[in-house]
């Protein structure tokens, strides 16, 4: 008690359409390395009865009001195969789903709190500190950060769990926690 910072992992977006060879807006093999890692990750962190909250990109077949119509080509389409996460992960998902400590939410934003209750769910659990994997790197992972950055939470960031198409912005963002965030990225 009293010093025990309370954490959970957050899981971003590590599914087929971002992840897959044939995905639909896909980081390619560097999202397809890190599968083992980010496996193992959220294993420990469900093992040790940690909250562990995969929070992935929704969208709906032909919405023109979103902002994302005018920059990629349609992803993670509610239903669609898609959507669903890649690999292993997705049977550790559907494994654990119905765990009191496991949340799987849709975001529609890059940050996975933009218009979600996850902000809610974390404090209701007295949780200070974010441990983030997914992808990608300089997109959801990195506006998610900020958004923690800014309400206040602790943040952890698994190197070898995040992955971007974009070797430079990868690298950018990894600076990015830690010389800007405060983040400790081991
Ligand atoms: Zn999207």
């Amino acid at each position: 008690m009293g010093m025990d910072r309370k954490k959970a992992l957050i899981n971003i977006d590590y599914t087929n359409d971002f992840v897959a060879a044939d995905g639909a807006l896909t980081c390619g093999v560097p999202g397809q390395e890190i599968e083992e890692e980010i496996v193992r990750i959220t294993k420990e962190f469900i093992d040790n009865q940690d909250y562990v909250v995969f929070a992935i990109d929704v969208h709906q077949a032909g919405d023109t009001l979103h902002p994302e119509t005018k920059l990629f080509p349609p992803h993670n389409i509610e239903g669609t195969p898609g959507r669903k996460l890649y690999g292993a992960l997705e049977e550790v998902f559907e494994a654990n789903r119905a765990d009191k400590n496991v949340y799987g939410m849709d975001k529609t934003r890059y940050s996975a709190f933009a218009g979600t209750d996850l902000e809610l769910q974390l404090r209701a659990r007295g949780i200070t500190e974010l441990h983030l994997v997914g992808v990608c790197t300089d997109i959801c992972v990195l506006h998610t950060a900020v958004d923690a950055y800014n309400k206040g939470f602790e943040l952890v960031i698994y190197q070898d769990a995040v992955a971007s198409f974009d070797p430079e912005g990868h690298a950018w963002a990894l600076r990015h926690f830690k010389g800007s965030l405060g983040a400790s990225v081991r």
